[in-house]
């Protein structure tokens, strides 16, 4: 089996973040005889695939100097793992012992995942986002104690390995990309649902590993197979009078949780209307990658498609950056570009910008185009990192309160920079003095 050692110094939760990946079921304590001291290893499984893990916790008692001794055992754990998981207390930060592990590892050469514990809260992650300056890429914020993003920590650590199954695109769960296709009733949903569907049903058994369920449909559209969750909700079409929009808000947020892109559908005949506008809404705050598809484009004569460029440049202001496609469901005219929409919007909202480029442009720009000065006072974005994709998730560190707008400049700027086409990208400023 595979070897995960866990390191750290003293205090930072290593024990509990093993107690937390054995999840007590399956720890099966090994007892290994004269090993120095009580180094202790249990076997342990996430996703379908079992691993040894090396507690050192119990290390920590030495008549070494502190740094020496941390390192020292880390080393000795470290050199027979396949990989490591280096936690630190992400509210502490880096401490010079820390530091003094990081350059064992380095030196080590195995692959490290490094876990940012005790973020407790939402509060915690630009604490986390602070230990990038480790150089050992990305901190995976967990909280030991409760469970919060240890998964996604051990999909990390299980990617590692060297007998990692090749990834999919798109990470953790694999399978089809999940599609939502979302509007207000009448836009047409189901008759493009039918138009996908029409040619190449998928077979659902020759998708190994993935369970089906049955609100789903499984398409082929371009080469590949895509999800359309909650389809369902799209075909049978409920007549209800009183609190119809409440259902079907309701059926748009359930699908917006499983999918990964929506796309959202509008009438292309018709003016943006205030649910057209909360739908949208609903796609951007649910995080999720957006396409935009105008259908009923056969009905439009000249001078409604003059107008409709200004209404769309008018009304989609916020989510101009969201791919559109002008489509008809009925005749099928330009239902092909749907899936390069979709490719653009999944990319846009897996992308990750290196923290050094990131520095070096936000560097550029904010001495290109300084915040205002405030009270006597400019405001300074010191640095900053992405935490996260999908969407792209940016934290920066300033000397003083940044304004909304200067941050909807930063926001426009970054996507020049760097893209994103399709994907609603967030932004948190954390002030230090
Ligand atoms: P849903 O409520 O969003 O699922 O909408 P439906 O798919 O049931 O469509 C509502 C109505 O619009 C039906 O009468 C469809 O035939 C019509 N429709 C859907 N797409 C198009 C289109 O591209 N062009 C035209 N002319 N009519 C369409």
């Amino acid at each position: 089996l595979p070897v995960v050692a866990v390191v750290g110094r003293p205090n930072v939760g290593k024990s509990t973040l093993v107690n937390r990946i054995l999840g007590r079921r399956e720890a099966v304590v090994e007892d290994r005889p004269g090993v120095t001291r009580d180094r202790v290893s249990y076997e342990a499984e996430w996703a379908g695939r079992r691993f040894k893990v090396v507690d050192t916790g119990g290390w920590e008692q030495d008549v070494l100097g502190i740094h020496a001794s941390v390192a020292a055992q880390a080393e000795f754990a470290v050199e027979a793992a396949d990989a490591v998981v280096f936690v630190v207390d992400a509210q502490t930060g880096a401490t010079d012992t820390d530091e003094a592990v990081v350059k064992m590892l380095r030196r080590a050469g195995r692959p490290v995942v490094l876990c940012a514990n005790k973020v407790d809260g939402q509060a915690g992650e630009a604490e986390a986002a602070y230990l990038w300056s480790l150089g050992l890429g990305e901190p995976h914020p967990v909280s030991a104690l409760h469970g919060r993003g240890t998964g996604d920590m051990l999909d990390a650590v299980l990617a590692a390995l060297p007998d990692a199954p090749a990834q999919t695109f798109g990470g953790g769960l694999g399978g089809p990309r999940r599609v939502a296709l979302i509007g207000r009733p009448n836009v047409g949903k189901s008759s493009m649902l039918n138009k996908l569907a029409r040619e190449d049903r998928v077979v659902v058994d020759d998708v190994a590993g993935t369970t089906r369920d049955p609100v789903d449909e499984l398409i082929q559209l371009g080469g590949k197979t895509w999800r359309f969750v909650d389809t369902a909700g799209i075909r049978r079409r409920v007549h209800l009078q009183e609190g119809a929009d409440y259902y079907a808000s309701l059926r748009t947020a359930a699908a917006l949780e499983k999918a990964e892109v929506a796309v959202v559908l509008v009438d292309a005949g018709e003016t943006l209307t205030v649910q057209d506008t909360r739908i949208l809404s609903m796609a951007v705050d649910a995080g999720r990658a957006l396409v935009i598809a105008y259908n009923k484009w056969d009905l439009l004569d000249e001078e409604r498609r003059f107008y409709l460029e200004r209404e769309i440049e008018r009304d989609l202001v916020q989510v101009q950056w969201a791919p559109r496609v002008n489509v008809s469901a009925r005749t099928g005219r330009h239902m092909e570009k749907l899936v390069p929409a979709l490719e653009t919007a999944l990319s846009g909202w897996e992308t990750r910008v290196p923290t050094g480029r990131l520095n070096a442009f936000l560097g550029e720009l904010v001495a290109g185009q300084p915040h205002p000065v405030r009270g006597g006072k400019q405001p300074r974005i010191l640095f900053g990192t992405q935490a996260g994709t999908r969407p792209p998730r940016f934290v920066l560190f300033a000397s003083g309160f940044i304004e909304a707008n200067y941050r909807r400049f930063i926001e426009r700027r970054l996507r020049e920079e760097f893209g994103f086409a399709g994907s609603p990208i967030r932004i948190s400023v954390r002030v230090r003095e």
